[in-house]
């Protein structure tokens, strides 16, 4: 198999892709993250053949003094590192900075395991151009479209009748559209089922998470967005569901951990052992429901930006950050959340994105006006 590059390598992915690495025996060829932390250094000693890229700085004397020439700084080191060939590359970087490794590595003709949901939300288009052009595979590591891809391998795409996300369905499941109002950041970041980062668990909770699957169900699969569903599964054991025309469903289960999906992103088709494998079934309870479209508008929005295509999808993901953040600090509350991000598309004419800096341009856009919009709902 071929050596790994891993994008992001000090948050949660990164590490678990580590983790698969040494268990898979796996060379690490290279690692890079945003900032210079002792996490950072420590896994570069850990990898002494490893280069490190440290993307958001230009120098840092500590880390040239204990590395010397195997680490290099900037995000112009960072698309280089992804370009390198013949490598498979994880990109787990965290915001948009993971769209231009993303298209660089598939302009090389990488195997690409993405975990970076901006490289698809907001540069679908530019990110597909780069696909067709390097020759590049473009592997999804998230827990739901990994299991559509194990659902649709050996499936021609024209059998399938309908895409079933799984949803958690967030900390709110169940509340209506008047208790919303009053949710707090506290609660909000109470996640059921799934420990992630402080973003993705508010996104989870809007449904703009899921939101973001759907825009790269789409994109990652070709199946329009009639035919894309979503379904509350509290349990989130069944990790996605393809419906096929003859009525045949086929679903992928297990536990929530991410391990799995990342291995099989690196290794498929083909599967490898793993420690543990044994995933008992018996005593599971399933339940599966329609999501409350009113309490949570965002997930329509979602569908509207991604049927709108071009720059939509990206205006979608940058207003969505921003009113998380401000949801974070307090200033909005979390039914303002879905409110910011329906402006914001209302206010940016859709457009076409051909290139990484169209789809920065925008996003910078739709950030500055949905900061307008936090700063009016704020007061
Ligand atoms: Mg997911």
């Amino acid at each position: 198999m071929r050596p790994l590059t891993v994008l992001g390598v000090t948050g949660s992915i990164g590490r678990q892709t580590l983790e698969v690495a040494a268990h898979l025996g796996l060379e690490v060829a290279a690692i890079a993250a945003s900032r210079p932390s002792p996490d950072l250094l420590s896994m570069a000693r850990a990898h002494p053949g490893a280069t490190v890229v440290v993307a958001g700085t230009e120098s840092d004397a500590t880390f040239s003094s204990a590395l010397g020439d195997r680490v290099r700084f900037g995000t112009g080191a960072l698309e280089a590192l992804a370009a390198e060939p013949d490598r498979i590359v994880v990109n787990a970087v965290v915001g948009s900075a993971g769209l231009a490794p993303s298209v660089a590595a598939l302009r090389a003709g990488n195997r690409l395991a993405l975990a970076n949901k901006e490289s698809l939300v907001s540069g679908g288009p530019v990110v597909q151009q780069a696909l067709a052009d390097g020759g590049g595979e473009l592997i999804p590591v998230d827990s739901e479209h990994s299991a559509l891809w194990q659902c649709l391998l050996g499936e021609p795409v024209d059998a399938v009748h309908r895409l079933i996300l799984t949803a958690s369905g967030g900390p709110f499941r169940g509340r209506s559209t008047e208790e919303l109002q009053h949710v707090t950041v506290e609660q909000a970041l109470d996640h059921p089922t799934w420990s992630m980062g402080p973003r993705i668990t508010i996104d989870s909770a809007t449904l703009v998470n899921k939101a973001f699957e759907v825009i790269e169900a789409h994109l990652l699969f070709g199946v329009s967005y009639d035919k894309i569903e979503v379904v509350v599964h509290p349990q989130s054991v069944v990790h996605s569901v393809v419906e096929f025309v003859d009525g045949s469903q086929k679903a992928q289960l297990g536990d929530p951990d991410m391990r799995k999906p990342i291995q099989f992103a690196i290794t498929a088709p083909e599967r490898r052992p793993i420690g543990e494998p044994a995933y008992e079934l018996a005593g599971l309870t399933l339940t599966f429901e329609t999501p409350d479209r009113d309490a949570f508008p965002a997930l329509d929005l979602g569908y509207a930006a991604g049927r709108a295509g071009g720059s939509a999808p990206a205006v979608f993901n940058a207003a969505d950050e921003v009113a998380v953040e401000a949801f974070l600090k307090k200033r909005i509350r979390f039914a303002d959340i879905p409110r910011v991000l329906e402006q914001t598309l209302e206010s940016i004419e859709v457009r076409a994105l051909e290139s990484v800096e169209d789809v920065y341009e925008v996003d910078g856009e739709a950030r500055d006006v949905a900061g307008g919009m936090v700063a009016a709902t704020s007061g």
